[in-house]
């Protein structure tokens, strides 16, 4: 336990789940209401995710309640940040105003019958959703399927030239290739390629999870073929056109789902013991490509500012943070709050129901139509592949070469001369070479 909290009095709030999004919330409410009597719950002692997070900070943090503190904090956060430096940012934050956290993983609610607000921000897998909410959801669908292969190569890690070698090489692979090069450190840098996979690979893979991953040399054998084929020309293309070293045996391989889900309602009402419980983040609704916590914030926002309605007997007058424009972004952002309430007969809680629900239809269909042109994008990539007049292409005896393990290439000594079809054009060329190819 992080502060101490009186353990036999309710705290009039609880907020389930210390992740981002818990934490932000926390924040401002704390913020807006300081003497209000709220506590964090964290099944976790410590942060340990690590990955990659792109804020969309004009977005995001738009009328963020007026503090010095969390205005500082928000200026010197990069718009790409690791999950646990944010947390550990936000945890600090939350120390500073005196929020306890208390480590414990919930399991019922019962210890919080006395409590005015639940909320649960407890992630995807949010046990007050299915405890409250049966775990009722209003949409469900996985969009994609994907491959994320996590390997290390020795000095910088460097991309493949677009038009002269990851063009041509993207048509000879099975499935489509995304690449993200970290940051070298200690003369090593950390490599992830993300590869759409179809269904059926997928059932074959799924049981390289995140805890239980394959590695390429252990499991070569459970991989599927065509899959390995990719894994194999991609790395060899690699290894002789972007120089990479890589690390031996540190390729590790998961199976991931890009999925959308919504639950059917994010705000339930308790007639008899007057309490509201709510979901935020994750555990409300929760789309893929980088949005996601985005979303979690912006639901944050608007729920802290219905909470603050709830309670004004609590409610702080002397919230500034010193800066006009930050004072002003609230003060419009409040006034727009002030109206929605009253299209919903005051009642705060139910314009956060209105607004997630809102919010959350825009982001599926958002993610659906991103979904849907990926998947024109792979259709396209097959057929630049497959085409007869294609001049922008790896020769077939390459294609082989690349197609050959370590091991096979051991074996065989037989040295390339034909490099290149015979229709192959200069550099200078590739451009237009490139146009012609994605017109047909
Ligand atoms: C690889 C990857 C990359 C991503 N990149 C981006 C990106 O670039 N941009 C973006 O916007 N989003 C991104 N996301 C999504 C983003 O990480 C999530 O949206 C965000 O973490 C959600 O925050 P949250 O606080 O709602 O939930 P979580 O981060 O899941 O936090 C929930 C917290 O609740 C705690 N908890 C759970 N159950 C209990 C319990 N029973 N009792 C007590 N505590 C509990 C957990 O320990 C956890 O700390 C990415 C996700 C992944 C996996």
């Amino acid at each position: 336990m992080s502060n101490l909290i009186d353990e036999e009095q309710s705290p009039q709030i609880v907020v389930i789940g210390g992740g981002p999004v818990g934490l932000f919330t926390a924040i401002q409410i704390k913020i807006l209401l300081p003497q209000v009597n709220l506590v964090i719950y964290e099944k976790h002692q410590q942060y340990e995710r690590n990955h990659i997070l792109r804020l969309n900070k004009m977005r995001t943090f738009f009328g963020l309640p007026p503090s010095l503190l969390l205005k500082n904090m928000i200026d010197n956060l990069p718009s790409v940040v690791r999950t646990s430096v944010l947390e550990s940012q936000l945890l600090e934050l939350s120390k500073q105003l005196q929020i306890p956290i208390v480590h414990r993983n919930i399991e019922n609610l019962n210890q919080f019958s006395d409590s005015r607000v639940i909320i649960g921000a407890d992630g995807s897998h949010s046990i007050v959703r299915q405890l409250v909410f049966n775990n009722k959801m209003e949409y469900e669908k996985v969009l994609k399927y994907v491959i994320e292969i996590k390997y290390e190569v020795n000095g910088q890690g460097q991309k493949l030239d677009f038009i002269k070698y990851q063009y041509r090489t993207q048509k000879q692979l099975k499935y489509l290739v995304d690449e993200h090069i970290g940051t070298q450190k200690e003369n090593r840098t950390p490599i992830t390629l993300h590869l759409l996979i179809d269904k059926q690979i997928y059932e074959q893979m799924k049981s390289a999870t995140f805890k239980q991953p394959y590695y390429l040399h252990s499991h070569q054998h459970l991989i599927p073929k065509d899959l390995l084929e990719t894994i194999t020309i991609w790395f060899n293309v690699k290894k002789d056109y972007a120089n990479e070293q890589r690390i031996e045996n540190s390729e590790k391989i998961t199976c991931i789902t890009l999925a959308v889900y919504q639950s059917s309602e994010f705000v339930y009402y308790n007639e008899e013991k007057k309490q509201y419980t709510c979901l935020v983040g994750d555990a409300a609704f929760g789309v893929p490509f980088f949005r996601s916590l985005n979303n979690g914030i912006m639901c944050s926002k608007k729920l802290s500012l219905c909470i603050h309605s709830c309670f004004r007997e609590y409610s702080s007058q002397t919230y500034r943070s010193g800066h006009l424009l930050t004072n002003l972004k609230f003060a419009l952002k409040k006034a727009k709050n002030e109206l929605h309430y009253l299209i919903n007969w005051n009642k705060p809680l139910n314009a956060y129901n209105q607004y997630v629900h809102a919010l959350a239809n825009v982001e599926v269909i958002f993610a659906e139509k991103k979904a849907a042109l990926l998947f024109v994008i792979e259709v396209m990539n097959k057929i630049t592949g497959t085409v007869p007049w294609q001049v922008n292409k790896w020769s077939s005896s390459k294609v082989e070469k690349f197609k050959q393990t370590k091991n096979d290439n051991n074996e065989s000594e037989i040295i390339m001369n034909d490099d290149v079809d015979t229709m192959e054009m200069d550099d200078e060329n590739y451009e237009l070479v490139q146009e012609f190819d994605l017109v047909t």
